[in-house]
């Protein structure tokens, strides 16, 4: 059977792959790489350069060199580049015919036909100009396909049931939310909203102008004036962009970037995020209207899958789960994601049977515990996750936490794995202390740092930020199983209540003093008092009054005796004061 590659031909990059055996796609390296930039020029000699080496040389030879093609494609022009001049579908040709040598040297096999990827919003011409691109490099170009089905056929190939996914694409130029309806393979853009000048380029520009300002008021010099300075600035930024996806500070040095000036800053994610806040909520706004154009609900959504680079950035997910009451889907890699798509389509064309790709993920979350508010007070037992389940491994991540008291020179470093609010509802996984930290004031910065691989094997760092002190730790998560202690929590709490029932019988009104492990007990110690006082006012109260209002009572501590034994103390909480109020008006 001839293959049929997928290619992403993307505005920063672009990636190729295949489906050899059914199931998961592979993605073709080129020159070691699975991404491209998608990068064109011509080194001194007048040799043509494509990818990583024409993006290498971009800060010795930019005005040799051609970056987001794409966003030209369609328009009836010509670049310079050497002593010639090349249409936008030239230059995207350069690009392809890249891809497909290197996924001929890699299959060991000719590639002729492929299925290539464009955004939802793309007109004819745009289309056009990249079916002649695919025909330039020597590519039959089987199907165009828009880059959202892509990436719904990456997580929904072979599904039947129907599902309705929102696609949230941000690349580094352009950004895109669609729509896409899937059942029985058949997969549909409902809607598409999107802007074609916001993405992580963006991102860079405001990060160099946060470094480039202050070095203009030290020194009197314009960073951005100077092309050569200009580009290892943005070169130096988009770096620093990506250490602070996955930790809490990155550093940005850069030596003699003018004369005998260097650059030296640092930056913090909270930073950084403030920087891009307002852009990522126009990118929102896009969502909901594209919501509205499908007359979809956010509640109508099965499922949001991340595409693009710029999706890394954590605010991201996070901005998205606050306002759609849903956890995007990060397991497939949002770079390669659409070319993966692309690559199952064209199986399907081939005749290869296919399914939705699966990816090693970790199925818990880990993190630690910390001080801090849980349902209005102040308690030392806050779950803070760091690795979130469903992350593709190998995974690393780190968190920025503070002493909590002056000249505090040790900490207990706990790592637990689950998704309960509270530390202790979660299983234990290992502990160790970091000594010897300087004296300093309440607020010193540690950083944590938890490396996750494919075996299930967790590296734990603590490192005092001022001074580097660190001390790391190995701990085997492989076996820490599916929640027995949790089960175990459970049924000691279950357990507990029903001796407080008895006690309660008993006429003592103290129950469980000495089950005192922490704030947490004491926390929900205070609602379950409360909710046993509450219900003994209600039940002297339920003879005298009238049938609905006694139904009602009934109703209300029936489902918070449910919200005790299954230790939802939100609702507990919200339960006791609705039963209150209404205690409160009954007796009046
Ligand atoms: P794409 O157009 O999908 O290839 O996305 C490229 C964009 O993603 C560029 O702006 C990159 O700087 C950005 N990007 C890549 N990796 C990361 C990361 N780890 N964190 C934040 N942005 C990233």
């Amino acid at each position: 059977m001839k293959i049929i590659v997928g290619i992403d031909l993307g505005t920063t990059n672009s990636e190729i792959s295949c489906l050899r055996t059914e199931g998961r796609p592979e993605v073709i390296p080129v020159e070691g790489e699975t991404i491209m930039p998608s990068c064109v020029g011509i080194d001194h000699e007048g040799r043509l350069m494509v990818g990583r080496t024409a993006k290498n040389q971009m800060v010795a030879n930019p005005e040799q060199t051609i970056l987001s093609i794409k966003r030209r494609m369609g328009e009836k022009i010509t670049l310079p580049l050497g002593d010639k001049a090349f249409s936008p579908e030239e230059i995207s040709s350069f690009i392809l015919g890249k891809l497909k040598s290197a996924a001929e040297t890699y299959l060991g096999q000719k590639v002729e036909k492929a299925v290539i990827t464009v955004p939802a919003y793309f007109d004819d011409a745009q289309r056009q100009a990249t079916r002649e691109a695919g025909i330039l490099a020597g590519l039959d170009v089987v199907r165009i396909i828009n880059e959202p089905t892509a990436a719904a056929l990456a997580y929904e190939a072979g599904r039947e049931e129907k599902q309705r996914i929102l696609i949230y694409d941000l690349g580094g130029g352009t950004f895109d939310a669609s729509l896409v309806e899937m059942e029985n393979g058949i997969v549909e853009v409902r809607s598409s909203h999107g802007d074609t000048h916001l993405g992580g380029d963006d991102f860079d520009r405001l990060l160099s102008d946060h470094v480039a300002l202050p070095f203009k008021k030290k020194y009197g010099i314009d960073l951005k004036s100077d092309l050569k300075a200009a580009n290892r600035l943005w070169v130096a930024v988009e770096k620093a962009k990506r250490t602070l996806s996955d930790r809490p500070f990155a550093t940005i040095r850069e030596e003699f970037i003018v004369g005998d000036r260097h650059l030296d800053v640092e930056i913090s994610r909270e930073e950084y995020e403030e920087m891009i806040r307002p852009l990522l909520r126009k990118t929102m706004i896009a969502v909901h209207s594209c919501l509205k154009d499908a007359m979809f609900l956010p509640k109508a959504i099965d499922k949001i899958i991340l595409v693009g680079g710029s999706t890394r950035t954590p605010l991201v997910a996070r901005m998205l789960e606050d306002d759609m009451g849903i956890e995007p889907h990060h397991e497939i890699n949002p770079d390669l994601i659409v070319a993966m798509g692309a690559a199952i389509q064209g199986a399907a064309m081939s005749g290869a049977k296919t399914k939705a790709i699966l990816v090693d993920i970790t199925p818990y979350t880990f993190g630690t515990r910390a001080i801090g508010e849980y349902q209005g007070r102040m308690t030392s037992d806050v779950y803070v996750p760091v690795i979130k389940r469903n992350s593709a491994l190998p995974v690393g991540k780190e968190e920025l936490f503070y002493t909590n008291y002056d000249n505090q020179q040790d900490i207990l470093v706990e790592i637990f794995q689950g998704d309960e609010p509270l530390a202790s509802e979660n299983i234990f996984i290992g502990n160790f202390w970091i000594k010897g930290l300087s004296k300093a004031k309440a607020g010193n910065l540690i950083l944590l740092n938890l490396e996750l691989d494919v075996n299930g094997i967790l590296k734990v760092t603590a490192k005092e930020k001022a001074t580097g002190l660190a001390r790391t730790v190995t701990m085997d998560t492989a076996n820490k199983g599916t929640g027995t202690n949790l089960e175990e929590k459970r049924s000691n709490i279950e357990s507990f209540l029903r001796e407080d029932d008895d006690v309660e019988a008993d006429g003592d009104d103290e129950g469980g003093g000495e089950r005192d492990d922490g704030d947490v007990v004491l926390d929900k110690q205070g609602l379950i008092n409360r909710a046993k006082s509450l219900r003994k006012r209600a039940e002297g109260m339920i003879p005298g009054v009238n049938e609905e209002d006694a139904a009602e009572l009934t109703d209300l501590l029936e489902k918070n005796r449910r919200a005790i034994a299954g230790h939802d103390w939100g609702t507990v909480g919200r339960l006791n004061e609705s039963l209150s109020d209404m205690l409160f008006y009954l007796e009046d």
